[in-house]
């Protein structure tokens, strides 16, 4: 058998202590996820249901990496958020049996054209064009859960030219993240080399090209990442 077309490549990310890479087959994400984003965002703080959406697995950035200015947007905004990469998976998990299912954790950012989505919401319009295009999905090295443990606190914090603009802890996570993996699960069967973006605390704000983001979650690699110029 032969492609017509030359495969993409299979989009990874880096491994703390190791040289093997991490597989990324989907980018889950959870929206509305710490009570004072909500608030800052003018939504409703009401936890059913989750707020699920996905980004393509080739909008992974490393850490070190640029992220191009994107088009189509003129407001694009950061969400450092802790993430959730999955070593295995299925449909209809427990909660009780959801951590054995972790591979690890890394720091993410959920890179958001922000001018777009209020458009979208009100619209009833897909999320696609606020969530899911390139570079969207700058996440550092993971951390094996046999270094962490199960992690349910921690401080999250994002700086922006070495300014602090996030600070929160993961134990304020609406959905904790054993909820998360069993009630995607329902929707979605989930597989190994998945991962899932748990939700951004509050300060989220717009980036320039130049800006240089740091974000780091307690216990983990943190991660740093560049705004570029504009894509070409
Ligand atoms: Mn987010």
């Amino acid at each position: 058998m032969t492609y017509a077309l030359t495969p993409p490549l299979q989009a990874y990310l880096d491994i703390a202590g190791s040289e093997e890479k991490f597989p990324v087959r989907r980018i889950y994400c959870i929206g509305k996820n710490y009570v004072a984003h909500v608030i800052e965002m003018g939504g409703i703080v009401e936890r059913d249901p989750p707020v699920i959406f996905m980004k393509p697995a080739d909008a992974i950035v490393r850490n070190g990496g640029e992220i191009p200015y994107p088009v189509f947007t003129s407001n694009f905004h950061y969400e450092c958020e802790l993430v959730v990469a999955l070593k295995s998976g299925g449909y209809n998990i427990p909660q009780a049996e959801a951590s054995s299912h972790i591979y690890g954790y890394a720091v993410g950012l959920d890179m958001t054209r922000r001018d777009h989505q209020a458009a979208a919401m009100a619209g009833g319009l897909p999320w696609e064009v606020t969530k899911s295009f390139d570079h969207s999905a700058p996440v550092g090295p993971i951390t094996p859960v046999g270094k962490t443990g199960v992690m349910s606190s921690g401080h999250v914090k994002l700086k922006v030219n070495g300014e602090t603009k996030q600070d929160a802890d993961i134990s304020l996570l609406i959905w904790k993240i054993d909820e998360i993996i069993s009630k995607l699960s329902e929707q979605h069967r989930l597989m190994p080399g998945d991962i899932i973006m748990t939700g951004t605390p509050a300060g989220v704000g717009a980036v320039v090209s130049g800006d240089v983001l740091e974000c780091s979650v307690d216990g983990l690699e943190p991660m740093t990442v560049r705004i570029g110029g504009p894509a070409a």
